[in-house]
């Protein structure tokens, strides 16, 4: 039975035809309704269908005859874009082998490359297929002959596809079966099933995606999670079709879902392995090993989130532990600031992460959200820190560390001058240049994060017609030279505008901060001093000049002492607001001096 299943992902750079092919598998194997078929089908989140992007891996099962035989294939679609391998990697770990894809108008991508290394590294078979051959600005052959040198095999191993007209779409499904090997693992072995993903559902519990790698599992089995320890009941099993459905036994080699009735996010978590106790000794059970799980994820941005009705706090944590269920890779811990009440600090892999996290929150839990600017992760002395406040306030702060990574950038070689001089404006290190054909060239460098994480992406883009492509690897941290700089409003340290900054970049960041504050924060009936302070100096200075109120207006005539008295009055007033520092910050000020 076990020698008819292949279990498969696809791989590539994003908008190479990931989703399209799958389509295409999901029509020819007659796994979805005609009239239930849309594009790109696979892309199940309103978000991805909007974006036209995928975000989350999506598995799914198909049934195929071939001659006298039946298969069954498991295929897990898996983003393309950089801020979502983690997604990628998992699903690699539960499957045998990778059709790798590549869009024959652009050639090998920087995220092909990416992508390829992962799967090199789980040993998978790949099955190298070019896609868009209708186009008429397609380069197949071109294509071909990169992707033979790349991976020094023939170009007769080499699929020549469009996904979006069919062409060639069943020697696909017949390259799987034959050149993809049926998943090794022992029936006869107690469970062992890796989680790759999981959701929760409101009546039952959380669902854990798995591969099942030993053994087998049906409804009302005693499970355990091997490393969180926490015991439940298979109360659910079945495959993805791709809509969850239910069938009486998951056997080795296997993907589909466990629902596991469980409530908490930590007893249930991505990487974990699910056993099963038999109902003799609980010890054996216990003692089966766990598989190797996933590294975790380096989260590389911070920003904190905060409910614009502080009502919905609760709102907010509650929806994040969801959240957390079906993105393994985000990570927060709760904080207050003044102005903005009570929020979260979170954790996240780049800034499309952070774009898709706020969006969700926004859409499946209705919640409206101040998200602060983002920023990356700092060390010092060896640990991460994330927020301004953790620096001292003066005096010269030693062992600062930023992350770096190492860039690869795959462009047009006419391009090549014009992103060189791009990367000469940020503090990029240049590391290598390699011509994969004469028109096409591959750039390395090293970069602070911080250089690169904002909005390079897009002026790389725009320098190139959108024909270069990137992907960044973490290289580790090195020294930097940071300052904390505080914002003090009438004298008062206002926390929530404090930041980690670059000492060169300091000064002029400063003045931009102060006279948008100048502008936003109401005048008061004294005069308000803006400053920004690093290491006890001012580089920075504004005053919100003093709302004089008339309060002699409604008095006419010669009553000098009342007029007198009135004005004293209002003068111990305001030197007593001003003592008390009741500078009121309306809202709406932090939201436009903090959101991105
Ligand atoms: P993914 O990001 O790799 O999942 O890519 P999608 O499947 O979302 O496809 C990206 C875009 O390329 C969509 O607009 C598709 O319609 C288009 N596309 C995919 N395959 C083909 C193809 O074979 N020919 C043409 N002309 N367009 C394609
Ligand atoms: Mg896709």
């Amino acid at each position: 039975m076990r020698q008819n299943i292949r279990n498969f992902c696809i791989i590539s750079h994003i908008d190479a035809g990931k989703s399209t092919l799958a389509d295409r598998l999901l029509e020819l194997t007659g796994t979805i309704e005609k009239r239930k078929m849309r594009e790109q089908v696979l892309d199940m989140m309103d978000l991805e269908r909007e974006k036209g992007i995928t975000i989350k891996l999506q598995p799914v099962r198909m049934e195929f005859r071939e001659q006298f035989s039946e298969f069954i294939l498991n295929l897990i679609d898996t983003p393309g874009h950089v801020d979502f391998s983690y997604e990628v990697s998992r699903s690699l770990a539960a499957v045998e082998g990778a059709v790798l894809l590549v869009d024959a108008t652009q050639g090998i991508q920087a995220q092909t490359l990416a992508n390829l290394h992962l799967a090199q590294e789980q040993n998978l078979i790949i099955i190298p297929v070019v896609n868009k051959i209708d186009l008429e600005q397609a380069r197949a052959d071109e294509t071909v002959q990169e992707i033979s040198q790349l991976l020094k095999i023939n170009q007769e191993e080499i699929l020549k596809i469009s996904a979006k007209k069919g062409t060639n779409v069943e020697k696909v499904l017949q390259a799987i079966v034959k050149r993809i090997p049926p998943p090794a693992g022992n029936l006869k072995s107690p469970l062992r099933a890796l989680i790759f993903d999981s959701h929760y559902d409101t009546y039952k519990g959380i669902i854990a995606y798995v591969r099942i790698v030993d053994g087998q599992v049906k409804k009302g089995d005693k499970i355990i999670m091997l490393a969180s320890g926490a015991s439940a009941e298979a109360i659910e099993v079945g495959v993805f079709k791709p809509a969850l459905t239910k069938i009486d036994l998951l056997k080795a080699g296997e993907i589909g879902y466990i629902a596991t009735g469980l409530k908490d996010v930590e007893q249930c978590r991505v990487g974990d392995t699910i056993g099963t106790v038999p109902q003799r000794t609980v010890s054996e059970g216990q003692s089966l090993k766990a598989l190797p799980g996933y590294k975790e994820p380096k989260l590389m941005v911070f920003a904190s989130f905060y409910p614009v009705e502080p009502d919905d706090y609760d709102l907010l944590k509650d929806s994040l532990a969801k959240l957390k269920l079906n993105d393994a890779s985000l990570d927060y811990e709760p904080e207050s600031a003044q102005g903005l009440g009570r929020g979260f600090r979170c954790g996240f892999l780049g800034m499309l992460h952070l774009e898709i996290v706020s969006e969700r929150l926004k859409r499946e839990y209705g919640l409206s959200l101040v998200v602060t600017s983002p920023s990356v992760s700092y060390r010092l002395t060896g640990k991460v820190i994330s927020s301004p406040s953790d620096l001292p306030e003066s005096g010269k702060v030693s062992g600062i560390e930023e992350p770096w990574l190492t860039l690869e950038i795959i462009t047009p070689s006419q391009y090549l001058g014009l992103v060189m001089k791009l990367l000469t404006k940020t503090r990029a290190q240049y590391q290598d240049t390699q011509y994969l054909t004469p028109e096409r060239v591959l750039i390395k460098y090293q970069a602070p994060l911080n250089e690169i994480i904002v909005d390079f992406y897009d002026r790389l883009k725009n320098t190139t017609s959108g024909y270069a492509s990137m992907s960044y690897q973490i290289l580790g941290y090195q020294p930097a030279d940071l300052v904390r700089m505080d914002v003090l409003v009438a004298g008062e340290k206002v926390e929530a505008f404090s930041r980690i900054i670059h000492r060169k970049k300091a000064e002029p960041e400063a003045r931009i901060l102060v006279e948008q504050l100048k502008k936003l924060i109401p005048r008061h009936q004294f005069a308000v001093p803006l400053q920004a302070v690093v290491n006890n100096r001012v580089i920075a200075r504004q005053t919100i000049s003093a709302l004089r109120k008339n309060v002699i207006a409604g008095l006419y005539g010669g009553d000098y002492t009342r007029k007198r008295k009135l004005l004293e009055k209002q003068k111990k007033g305001k030197k007593r607001m001003k003592e008390f520092g009741q500078v009121s910050i309306p809202q709406e000020v932090f939201l436009k001096v903090l959101r991105k």
